[in-house]
């Protein structure tokens, strides 16, 4: 996973040290977080980007309960983090 940039904004990131099935990205714009990694080979797919607003804000809110944020398809779906097609 050779991933420099943030998947949400696109900004170049740094990573952390992955869990199996995710990536970790610690991004000056967004944050720590991690993703599915299959979650992000879907989404480069389908050619479809998160919705940059949005997910730092889903971020920072999931943020408060004092774990790092982890993206799951699931997240995705339920709070909209993606634009449409
Ligand atoms: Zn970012």
């Amino acid at each position: 996973m050779g991933n420099d940039k943030c998947v949400i904004c696109r900004s170049a990131a740094g990573q952390m040290v992955p869990v199996a099935g995710f990536v970790g990205i610690s991004c000056s714009q967004c944050g720590d977080y991690s993703i599915n990694e299959q979650l992000v080979q879907d989404l480069a797919k389908a050619r479809r980007t998160f919705n940059v607003v949005r997910a730092q804000t889903w971020l920072a809110i999931s943020r408060k309960s004092g774990v790092i944020p982890t993206i799951t398809a699931l997240d995705v779906s339920i709070h909209g983090l993606v634009n449409d097609g």
